[in-house]
């Protein structure tokens, strides 16, 4: 097993083709593999804990755009405001309201996915309708982080009409609360898809895809 630089180009071939964007998920996969990647041409990297991001960034080329995609907790938000490029699933306000505070701190605006619950398992984190609209029919005083868009992960399952549904529900919110002007520039971003189910979340409308142990192999830890 390991990192497969032939699958690495098939799937950038894919999803060039469909101007999709590619986070290659390297949570637990070593430096080295990244380089790999990074050697390759891949600059969009998605890390779930917030210490090995810290390491990561620190040893790793300074060009890499590093994606937080995991469940992060309001007290660490300072450490990766400094550099971080998106921060995937925030999943409450509460939470936004911290990066807005370290961001102001450090005199940058942080760009931000909102994670949506779309999958039925009451653990995964995230937004649920209500939460939303209420989100996005109040005002809120905070400059220093900018939505970009909404992310989500589909229930984890074989059953390819449910997660088919739970993308197009979460393709629904996207429309409405970031797509009716498509020449909005930067493009809002709908982050859905996983290297199971990428495909799928392709044809229901996602632009970034999250895919890790398709490219590095199992993720062994
Ligand atoms: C780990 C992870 C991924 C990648 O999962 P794979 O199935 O290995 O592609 C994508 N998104 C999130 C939020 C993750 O935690």
């Amino acid at each position: 097993m390991g990192i497969n630089i032939n699958i690495f180009h098939e799937i950038k071939k894919e999803l060039d083709a469909t101007k999709t964007t590619l986070v290659a998920v390297s949570k637990i996969q070593s430096e080295e593999s990244i380089l790999k990647l990074y050697d390759a041409g891949q600059r969009d990297f998605g890390e779930n804990y917030v210490q090995e991001l810290l390491t990561k960034y620190e040893h790793l080329p300074k060009d890499i755009n590093w994606h937080y995609i995991g469940h992060l907790q309001s007290n660490k938000v300072k450490y990766i405001v400094p550099f971080v490029s998106l921060i995937q699933g925030v999943d409450s306000e509460k939470l936004l309201t911290e990066i807005n505070k370290q961001s102001l701190k450090n005199d940058r605006i942080t760009d931000c996915l909102l994670q949506v619950h779309i999958a039925e398992e009451e653990t995964k984190f995230g937004f649920d309708k209500n939460e939303l609209e209420h989100f996005f029919s109040n005002e809120n005083n905070l400059k220093n982080v900018r939505i970009r868009g909404l992310m989500g992960m589909a229930s984890f399952t074989d059953d390819k009409t449910k997660v088919k549904s739970e993308f197009l529900q979460l393709k629904n919110s996207f429309d409405e609360y970031f797509n009716g002007n498509i020449s909005v520039e930067p493009k809002p971003i709908l982050s859905m898809g996983m290297s199971g189910d990428y495909k799928m979340a392709i044809e229901e409308g996602s632009n970034m895809v999250r895919i890790g142990s398709l490219l590095f192999g199992a993720r062994i830890s």
